[in-house]
C-alpha cells in the first residue's frame, strides 16, 4: 500500500485539486503537502484558503513544465508521491486553441515523469472519461474500451495517459491512471456547464445549450472523485487504469432544468445555440475494477446533493464579483 506522508499535488487550486488537498489533510499520515499550481484563469488561490491554515500544506506558485523549479522542488521536498492534477481542462477552450493543451498536459506530464523516474517517487495521473470518446448507449467503457478522442483536450489527456502506461513499461515507473466522470461540486470554475448555468439563471439571463442538449454525461459529486483518488493512490496496482463513475446518467438539457428548478426560475430561459463541433453523445464508465480492487463506490446521492450544490454555488457566485 502507497503512503500519503510528502505529496506533491499539482493543480491544487482548481476546482477537484482543491477539494483532494482538503480530503488530504484529513489524513493523520500526512506531513507535507506541497501544492504546485500555476494559477491560470481556472486557478484560484482563495480555492485554498482553508488548506493553507494547515502547517503541512505549502503552496508554490509554478508551472509543471517548469523542469528547473520541479527539479528543485524534489531536491527541497522527500516526496513519496505525486498526485498529478494540474491541467487546461476546458473542452471549447481547447478546439479554439490547442497549443495551451498539448504544453501543460502532455509536456507537463512527461516532466513529471522524468522526476518519478529519477527519484523512484510513484505519480498518479487524474484522467477523464473524454479519452474513450463516444460510447453507445447502454455500453459503459471499461479500462480496456479503445481511446477515440474527440476534443483537443480529450486527445491532450489520452496523449498524458499513454505517456504513464509507457514509462511503466520502458522505465518502470510507478503509476497509476485514474479516469472519472463530470465532477460537481463546490469552487468549479464559472466557465463549466454547472456554473455557468447558474450565473446566468442568477442574472435571468438565457442558459445556452449546445444543439439539441441531449449529449448525456455521468455526473459524480467531486468528494466521491477524491476518494477515488485516495483509494487508487493507496491500493492501485502499477501500470493499470481505474475508473469512477456517479452512475447519474443526465442529458445537458436535464441539468439545465434541474438547476432552474433549484433555483426557482422559469424553463424558458433554456436557449439552444449551435453544437459544438465534436461533440460527444455520451460518456459512460463501468467502474467494476476500481469495486473489485479497493471497494470504491460512489457514496453521495445526486438527488441529495445536486440542489445543495446548485443552491451553495450560487451564494459564492453571488457574492464574488469578480467571478
Ligand atoms: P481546473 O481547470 O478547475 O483546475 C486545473 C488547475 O490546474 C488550475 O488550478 C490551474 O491553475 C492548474 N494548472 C493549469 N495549467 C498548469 C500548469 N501548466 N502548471 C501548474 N498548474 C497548472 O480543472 P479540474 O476540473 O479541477 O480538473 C482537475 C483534473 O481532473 C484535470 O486533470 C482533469 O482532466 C481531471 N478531471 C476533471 C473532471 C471534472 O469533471 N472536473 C473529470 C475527470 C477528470
Amino acid at each position: 500500500m502507497r503512503n500519503l506522508k510528502s505529496i506533491l499535488l499539482t493543480g491544487g487550486a482548481g476546482f477537484v485539486g482543491s477539494s483532494l488537498a482538503r480530503h488530504l489533510l484529513k489524513e493523520s499520515e500526512l506531513e507535507n503537502l506541497v501544492i504546485l499550481d500555476k494559477l491560470t484563469y481556472a486557478g484560484r488561490r482563495d480555492n485554498l484558503m482553508l488548506p493553507e491554515q494547515d502547517p503541512r500544506c505549502h503552496f508554490v506558485q509554478g508551472d509543471v513544465c517548469d523542469a528547473e523549479l520541479v527539479k528543485r522542488l524534489f531536491a527541497e521536498h522527500s516526496f513519496t508521491g505525486i498526485l498529478h492534477l494540474a491541467a487546461e481542462s476546458h473542452v471549447d477552450r481547447s478546439i479554439e486553441r490547442a497549443g495551451d493543451f498539448v504544453q501543460t498536459n502532455v509536456l507537463g506530464t512527461s516532466v513529471l515523469l522524468d522526476a518519478a523516474r529519477e527519484h523512484g517517487t510513484p505519480l498518479l495521473h487524474c484522467s477523464t472519461d473524454e479519452v474513450y470518446g463516444p460510447i453507445p448507449s447502454p455500453e459503459k467503457a471499461k479500462e480496456d474500451h479503445p481511446l477515440h478522442p474527440s476534443s483537443p483536450y480529450a486527445a491532450s489527456k489520452a496523449s498524458a495517459d499513454l505517456l504513464c502506461l509507457a514509462a511503466h513499461r520502458t522505465h518502470g515507473t510507478e503509476v497509476v491512471i485514474t479516469r472519472c466522470t463530470n465532477n460537481y461540486g463546490p469552487r468549479q470554475h464559472p466557465e463549466k456547464l454547472v456554473p455557468l448555468l447558474i450565473q446566468r439563471a442568477l442574472r435571468d439571463e438565457k442558459l445556452p445549450i449546445y444543439g439539441n442538449g441531449l449529449q448525456i454525461r455521468d455526473w459524480i459529486h467531486v468528494d466521491d472523485h477524491c476518494m477515488g483518488l485516495i483509494a487508487a493512490w493507496r491500493r492501485g496496482k502499477s501500470g493499470q487504469i481505474y475508473h469512477f463513475a456517479g452512475h447519474r446518467e443526465r442529458t445537458n438539457l436535464g441539468m439545465a432544468r434541474s438547476i432552474l428548478d433549484a433555483l426557482r426560475k422559469p424553463h424558458t430561459l433554456i436557449e439552444h445555440v449551435g453544437d459544438r463541433p465534436g461533440h460527444d453523445e455520451r460518456y459512460a464508465l463501468d467502474t467494476e475494477k476500481s469495486m473489485m480492487w479497493f471497494g470504491w463506490q460512489p457514496t453521495i446521492d445526486f438527488r441529495e446533493a445536486f440542489p445543495e450544490t446548485v443552491r451553495a454555488l450560487s451564494v459564492d457566485l453571488r457574492d464574488d464579483s469578480s467571478l
